[in-house]
Formats: structure tokens, sequence, C-alpha cells
């Protein structure tokens, strides 16, 4: 099948290369010129695990192309996916549709055949009716059908996620699209993984009710931890301990300095405008979009009380910058909230990311980077780790004590345990533990 997908970022992309993987001829479809030349020459512009080897399989297997010009692509396409970004609109937290909105009108112009037009995005309730209401003012509705597909891939563990997903979602009532959307997604009826046929109102509404019950779940042990530290309790033995019960589950169960990325912030914030709209009340996700915002800040103030309450002049080394392991993905990161504080504080910070150095560089000013993570501790009077890339879960702690000023570890994800931090010298702070 000739499937189309537009916009190339982090969903575009992994959609296009694993739908090609499929054995579909993909054309992508990107209005940045500059990234389309580097994916033409094989090269990715996002950081994720594996992206680079399987999108150039599929390019010398003539199964994957990219280009700016939508009309050709789309020249017999069965299948169009609406991958645009939908950033929290400037102002009022509700997602800003501008760029679906402009991609539907783009595709409306080159639809000559039925072809499935689905939005990616993660788009609020009743989006799929606009674009269905955009594309009917200058098309045949017996040429086309909305559809929404939602996605539920993670950054960092993107191709495995897209290809054994726990389920898909398909929104729509349409026999015709559920047929394509069905042929799309062929080796996975064959793995039988569950797909999920439903309405797309309701499709649309399950992408933000999952993401909003992982943010709460995330926001929960975070408090729990806080109650952990002031009752000299661990928290994650309470995560184990609650985790094991499968109706609560293991995941989403790790004690931190708050939930950032592409998603969760202002997916939440989405959910409470929509719910705002609706005249419902959705108090349990306004709490946790507002208990998360403030614990950034807690972490910040952490840190300062864990260096003495005073961290003017001092050489401050931070480890991870990007919202978790494995993305170059700065998007509301803590790093961002935690960073400025400190530096307003008087502190001099090196920092040190594996890839999201130049994502962060011009979100940072005034924070100087380090090569590695032992140029950042050379001097430094604490280390904060902030994000749990692997290769700092096996420092070599005698060459950071040697290389530090002062022994000082405040370790915001758990990666180190207490007790042999304090047997090597180190004088440790974590998250929910004593
Ligand atoms: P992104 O910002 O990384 O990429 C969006 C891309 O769309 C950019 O390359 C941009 O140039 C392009 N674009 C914008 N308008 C266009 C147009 N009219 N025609 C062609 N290209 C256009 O965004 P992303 O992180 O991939 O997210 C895309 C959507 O997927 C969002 O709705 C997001 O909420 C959702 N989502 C993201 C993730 C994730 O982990 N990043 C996971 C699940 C769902």
């Amino acid at each position: 099948m000739r499937v189309v997908v537009v916009g190339t970022g982090y969903v575009g992309l992994v959609s296009g290369v694993c739908f090609a993987d499929f054995g579909h001829e993909v054309v992508c479809v990107d209005t940045d010129p500059a990234k389309i030349a580097t994916l033409r020459d094989g090269g990715v512009p996002i950081y994720e695990p594996g992206l680079e080897t399987l999108l150039n399989a599929n390019i010398t297997a003539g199964r994957l192309s990219f280009t700016t010009d939508l009309g050709t692509a789309m020249q017999g396409a069965q299948a169009v996916f609406i991958a645009v970004g939908t950033p929290s609109r400037r102002g009022d937290g509700h997602a800003d549709l501008s760029f679906v909105y402009a991609a539907t009108e783009d595709i409306a112009a080159h639809i000559e055949d039925f072809t499935v037009v689905i939005t990616k995005s993660t788009v609020p309730v009743g989006t799929g009716d606009e674009v269905e209401a955009i594309l009917a003012r200058t098309c045949d509705p017996a040429h086309f059908a909305v559809v929404s597909n939602p996605e539920f891939l993670r950054e960092g563990a993107a191709i495995n996620d897209f290809k054994r997903p726990d389920r898909v979602v398909v929104g729509t009532e349409d026999p015709r699209a559920q047929e394509v959307m069905r042929e799309l997604y062929r080796p996975l009826f064959i793995n039988e993984t569950p797909i999920v046929f439903t309405t797309r109102r309701t499709s649309e509404l399950i992408k933000y009710a999952g993401n909003a019950f992982l943010a709460t779940k995330i926001t929960f042990i975070n408090e729990i931890a806080d109650l952990c530290e002031a009752v000299g309790a661990d928290v994650q033995d309470v995560a184990r301990g609650i985790g094991l019960d499968k109706r609560i589950g293991a995941k989403f169960l790790h004690a931190g300095p708050g939930y950032g990325g592409s998603c969760f912030p202002k997916d939440t914030l989405a959910l409470v405008k929509t719910a705002e709209d609706y005249k419902t009340d959705l108090s349990i996700v306004s709490s946790v979009i507002q208990a998360n915002t403030d614990r950034k800040t807690a972490m910040a103030y952490k840190i300062l009380d864990a260096c003495g309450g005073d961290v003017s002049g001092k050489r401050l080394a931070v480890l991870g910058l990007s919202f978790k392991p494995n993305t170059d993905d700065m998007r509301d990161a803590p790093s961002l909230t935690i960073l400025p504080f400190l530096q307003k504080k008087g502190a001099d910070i090196m920092a040190y990311d594996p890839a999201a150095i130049d994502e962060a560089r011009p979100l940072l000013p005034g924070v100087s980077f380090a090569p590695d993570a032992y140029v950042a501790l050379e001097g430094a009077e604490a280390l904060i780790l902030i994000t749990e890339w692997d290769q700092f879960r096996a420092l070599n702690l005698d060459r950071v004590r040697g290389v530090m000023r002062a022994p000082l570890v405040i370790d915001l994800r758990n990666i180190y345990r207490p007790t042999e931090m304090r047997a090597q010298g180190f004088t440790y702070f974590s998250i929910g533990r004593a």
C-alpha cells in the first residue's frame, strides 16, 4: 500500500520507517527542507536508538523516500497520516491545532481517489470532525474518510514500541477505512496485537486519558516519596510492594524530579482544557499538573539545601539534561527549571548529557557543557544527577571522588544505593529514601 506520512518528527519519522519495514511503500513529507535533505542522505535528525539503521535498510529496499512535495507524494496513496506537532497553545494551554489544520488544507488539495486521512498526532476530542469539515470544503465526501489512530510510542524505545505495541487504537466507523487500517497494521494482526476499533471521538480521548493516567501514577509516587522522607520509609520498597499488585502494576512508579517531555505536560493541560470546555471536572488531572510543576521547583530547593543552603560561586556538575534517557528531547525537561534556579542563586554549572547538549545549549544560557561526565565533575562541589542514562549507573566512583572538590552527590533518580555511596565516602542525597 502507498502511504504518506506528513511530519517527520519523533512520531512521523518512526511511523514512516516502521510502516516501510512492514512492507508498505512510504513517502515521508515535511515542510522543513533541511530535515528532508538529511533524511534523503540517510541521516536522522533526532536521537533514537536503531532508527538510522532501519531507515537506511528501507531506503535501500526502495520502500522509503522523503520529499517536501506533498502533491507528488500523494499520487496513488491510499493512506495519509498527519503526524505534525500539537504543542500547547501559548497563553491558554489548549492544544495548538494550527499545524494539523494547515496539513489538512494541504492534503485536501491533493485528494483524488478514495484516501484515508489518519490523525496520528495527539489531538483533542472533536479534531477529527474539524479535519473532516476542512476536507469536505473542497473534496467529495465519497473520496475520503478521517480516522483517529493515536500513537503510544515512547522516545528512546520508539521502534520496539511501534512494532510491538501493547495495542493499536483505531477510531472510525467507516468500513472502507477499517479495511485500510487492517491492511496497514497487518503484521500486527498476525502477531495478535490487540486492535481496539472504536469511534473517532473515543479514540481521540483514549490517548489523553492514557497519558493523564500515567502522569498521575508518576506524580502519586513522587508525593509518596516526600512522605517516605518525612517518616523514614523507603519509596523504592513502597513502589515494589504496591507494584507487585497486578491491579497497580510496577511501571511508572519511579520517584524522581517530576515528569517532562513532549507529551505529558502538554497533554494533561489540553485534557483539562477540553474538560473545562465541556463543563466537566477533572480535578485529579488539575492537581497532577500543579503538583508536577511544584515538584520541579522543590527539587531545585532540595539541591540548594543539600549544598548547605548556599550555591553562590560553587561549581556544580550536572549529569543528564534530556527529560529522560535515550532521547535528545529537552521539551519540558526538569533540568530547564532546576538549572536556571541554581544559576540565579549564583551557581556555576558544568553539565554533560550523552545526546542532548546541542538541544540544551540554546535553552540553558550561561551553562558550560563538558565532553564527558568526568570532565563535568572536575573541581565540582556537588554532582547533581537529573537523567538516568545507563552510562551514569556505571561511573567509576573512585575516579568521581578523586576529581571532585567535595564528595557530595544529589541523585534525583535513585540510581545509586545510599549505604554503598556512604561507604564510598560520599555525602549522598536521593529521593524518598533515608
Ligand atoms: P515534532 O515537533 O518532533 O515533529 C513535527 C514535524 O512536523 C516537524 O518536523 C515539522 O517540521 C513538521 N510539520 C509541521 N507542519 C507540517 C506540515 N504542514 N506539513 C509537513 N510537515 C509539517 O513532533 P512529535 O514529537 O513527532 O509529535 C507529533 C505528534 O505526535 C504530537 O501531536 C505529539 O503529541 C504526538 N506524540 C508524540 C510522541 C513523542 O514521544 N514525541 C508520542 C506519542 C504521540
